[in-house]
Parts: structure tokens; C-alpha cells; sequence
């Protein structure tokens, strides 16, 4: 039987997705809360029940699959067939690692591919390969999300890393005594500029919406909008941070272009892109940052979805692919 359908995972610390697709076609994605409570199999075996789904709704036999890319959460550690993830695990459990290849081999059999990365490394691999990065060798991705992450590709050379974590953009230290991140460091730029640092920095300033009703980072945003002087004062604070954390990654990497996604970039691009990149302009070393490209992610929701993929894509469904473009159009979802 013909092994023609790709499956692609993405384990988030929100939901887990699971795409199908064919060498030209994205088939079907379902999308469902990721599952943190219970046994250490808890995940796999979530995993495992969305692909049986996919399956059956599409109608195709397991044999006929020929690989599954998984692009996981991180901080991340492959321990060979197990993953460890901080951000899934914890909520009431206690996982430090989870099973994670074996049973995926149990079930599609050793013919079956499988990749495996941590989420920021497979998704600059996704935009190198289908987004604004192709055609360049030097390129950084970066995500401004619920948290702060990235990849890095030097001289067409993914980094990985000795725990295939190179690139954790959003630990990098960009303020001394800052607040205490979720690595345990104080002063990780996540820690004060990604969604969930932002806030919760404009409640500890006392930031309010008049009508009473609960702040959320998109509020913040909104009030800044507005003129409200407290959040103008909070999202400059921010850009700076980032304006910071950026020449460093310039410096470290010298790169042609960096490619910046992730929900709280691109819903507050036309406010952030523009100051980012006034602030490098001014901050940075002139020789190296000169001419650097800074451009939204052009895979947007998708990045997830072609990163587990790209792990597990033979080179001819790259090109089909590259030259087909199949996110551009619309997906079936399944949700919960
Ligand atoms: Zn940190």
C-alpha cells in the first residue's frame, strides 16, 4: 500500500493540533485542549486518539501513512524516545519526562517516519522552507506569544543544540534583578515581555479597563491604542526590552533576516515592528545590523502545522508544496 499521507503534531501548552495531508493538500486539522492531568501516558495516548480520528474520518489505513513530525512545547528535552516539557507537565501532575516515540512506533509500525523537535526549532525550519525565509541562509525566527521563543539557522545550518534547544531567545537576560521567569533566572526578556509578562506587569501597575471588566493582554494593547498614558508608558517599557533582546540576537547571529510571529506580534505589528525597528537602528552594532530584514511570520496560524510536517516531508513534497502553497487555503477543523 502506497505510504501518501503526512500527519503533523504540535504540542502546545494550550492545545495540541494534528494535521493531515497529502503532497499537495492539507486534509483535515484537529484541534483540542492539551490534556495535563493523569498518568505519564496521558499525552501520547491524547495524541494517539486524534490521529485515530483523523483516520477514521478520512478513511485511511495507518499503513498508508508514511510519517509523523511532531514540533513540541518547549523548554524541550529529546530524551531519545521521551520528551521532557515543563510547560505541559506540572498543572497538578508531576511528569518529568513522557513516553513519546515508542508508542507512536508501536502504533504506525518502524516503516513509518518520525521526527521530532522542540517547537522554535522546527518552526524556523517551517518559514526557511515555506515562509519569508526562504531563499536565505542566515535567518532567526522569533515568537512573541503567551510566552517568547526562536530558532536559528546560520549558514543554511539549523542549531540544535546539545539538548536541541539553541535559540531559547526568550531566556535570554536582558534586565539584571527582573522579575523571576518560569526558568527560574531573573530577567529573561519572557519574563517581561510576552503576553503573559505584559499582563501581569500592567496589573501590578495598576493598569484598569473602565468598564470593569477583566484586563487581558489585548486590552493592554487597546489601551495603548487609546492614549491611556500608564499602558503608552508599559508597551514602550516593552519595546525596549525587545529592542534589547533583538541586537543581542543580531550580534550572536549576524542574520539577514529575522522573521517574527506569534499572537501578540501580529495582532500589535503595526505598534511593535516599526519602534523594533527604530530601536535597532539606534542601539545596535551598525556594521553587523545594517540592512537586517525584520518581517511578520507569512505562515501565521500555520507555523505549527508545517513545522511538525517539515520534520517528516521528503524533498520532492517540499518543492510540490513550496510551489502549491496549500495554507493559503481554507482547512477543515475538528475542535474538541
Ligand atoms: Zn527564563
Amino acid at each position: 500500500m502506497d505510504r501518501k499521507y503526512f500527519i503533523g503534531v504540535d504540542i502546545g501548552g494550550t492545545n495540541v493540533r494534528v494535521v493531515f495531508a497529502t503532497d499537495s493538500e492539507f486534509l483535515l486539522k484537529i484541534i483540542r485542549p492539551t490534556q495535563k492531568k493523569g498518568s505519564e501516558t496521558t499525552l501520547i495516548n491524547q495524541i494517539i486518539e486524534m490521529i485515530e480520528l483523523g483516520l477514521s474520518t478520512l478513511q485511511i489505513q495507518k499503513e498508508e501513512v508514511f510519517g509523523v513530525g511532531t514540533s513540541s512545547a518547549g523548554p524541550f528535552v529529546d530524551r531519545g524516545t521521551r520528551i521532557w516539557t515543563p510547560n505541559i507537565s506540572g498543572d497538578g501532575n508531576d511528569w518529568k519526562d513522557v513516553p513519546y516515540l515508542i508508542p507512536l512506533q508501536e502504533y504506525f509500525g518502524l516503516q513509518c517516519k518520525y521526527g521530532l523537535a522542540n517547537d522554535c526549532v522546527s518552526s524556523v525550519k517551517a518559514e526557511h522552507l515555506f515562509g519569508a525565509g526562504q531563499g536565505f541562509s542566515n535567518l532567526v525566527y522569533v515568537t512573541i506569544s503567551t510566552g517568547i521563543g526562536g530558532g536559528i539557522i546560520v549558514n543554511g545550518h539549523l542549531l540544535e543544540g546539545k539538548s536541541k534547544n539553541a535559540g531559547h531567545i526568550g531566556h535570554l537576560i536582558v534586565k539584571k534583578d527582573g522579575p523571576l521567569c518560569g526558568c527560574g533566572q531573573h530577567g529573561c526578556i519572557e519574563s517581561i515581555a510576552s503576553g503573559k509578562s505584559i499582563l501581569r506587569r500592567a496589573k501590578e501597575q495598576g493598569i484598569i479597563v473602565k468598564d470593569g471588566t477583566e484586563l487581558t493582554t489585548k486590552k493592554v494593547f487597546d489601551l495603548y491604542r487609546e492614549g491611556n498614558p500608564k499602558a503608552k508608558t508599559l508597551i514602550h517599557e516593552t519595546i525596549e526590552y525587545l529592542g534589547i533582546m533583538f541586537s543581542d540576537i543580531i550580534s550572536l547571529t549576524d542574520p539577514e533576516i529575522i522573521i517574527i510571529g506569534g499572537s501578540v506580534f501580529m495582532n500589535n505589528k503595526d505598534i511593535l515592528l516599526p519602534r523594533i525597528i527604530a530601536y535597532i537602528s539606534e542601539h545596535s552594532f551598525r556594521q553587523i545590523a545594517e540592512g537586517v530584514k525584520f518581517v511578520p511570520s507569512e505562515l501565521k496560524d500555520f507555523v505549527g502545522d508545517l513545522a511538525g510536517l517539515s520534520l517528516i516531508f521528503p524533498p520532492s513534497v517540499i518543492q510540490r508544496w513550496q510551489n502549491l502553497k496549500p495554507w493559503k487555503h481554507k482547512i477543515r477543523i475538528i475542535k474538541n
